[in-house]
């Protein structure tokens, strides 16, 4: 099973898909996370995109679609795949689409957490990961890159009929109880 978790920074994709990995016994596959650890390894990447992720910005579509597809061919996501933070653009649904026709898989199920924005903003900031982005500023940048860049994306998995949206509103049990009863 091939699932996006989507959703505007603050949703809570990380949250439930911690819960989902366990629940389903997926493999979780966030390219943010991927990211961090290369910026604290000090890796190539890590050079490469410190100073996006600090501005809030995407990283360029070319980059992070080598890194995906590279990824997703280790073993331990022969099963399938909890996808959190990707695809970010349509350009990066496209490319995930063609990867996974290739292979003989689609995406199965993309799950959308609606959460008002001003709540967004209170979560971010009383979250205390200590994440260089989670300041006001960077915020404002990131929630206007996730309209401008990555809502999109619902639109091309909407025609797909795969969509399913989640009120990410309400406790982290209660949003995992709506999930669970969309994917059964
Ligand atoms: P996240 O942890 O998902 O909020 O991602 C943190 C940051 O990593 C984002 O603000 C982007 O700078 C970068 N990033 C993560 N995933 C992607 C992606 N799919 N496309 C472009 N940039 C990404």
């Amino acid at each position: 099973m091939n699932i996006i978790l989507f959703g505007p920074p603050g949703a809570g994709k990380g949250t439930q898909a911690e819960k989902m990995i366990s629940h389903y016994n997926l493999p979780h596959l966030s390219t943010g996370n991927i990211f961090r650890e290369n910026i604290k390894n000090k890796t190539a990447l890590g050079k490469k995109v410190t100073s996006i992720l600090d501005a809030g910005k995407l990283v360029p579509d070319e980059t992070v679609v080598e890194l995906v597809t590279d990824e997703i061919k280790k073993e331990k996501y022969k099963n399938g795949v909890i996808f959190d933070g990707f695809p970010r653009t349509v350009k990066q649904a496209e490319e995930l689409d063609a990867f996974l026709h290739k292979n003989g898989k689609k995406v199965d199920s993309f799950i959308t957490l609606s959460v008002p924005e001003k709540e967004l903003i209170n979560r971010i900031l009383s979250r205390g990961q200590g994440r260089s982005d989670d300041t006001p500023e960077k915020i404002k940048t990131r929630l206007q890159v996730y309209h401008d860049e990555t809502e999109p994306v619902f639109a091309h998995y909407k025609k797909k009929n795969v969509v399913k949206e989640i009120d990410g509103v309400g406790t982290i049990e209660e949003i995992f109880d709506r999930i669970k009863s969309v994917l059964s």
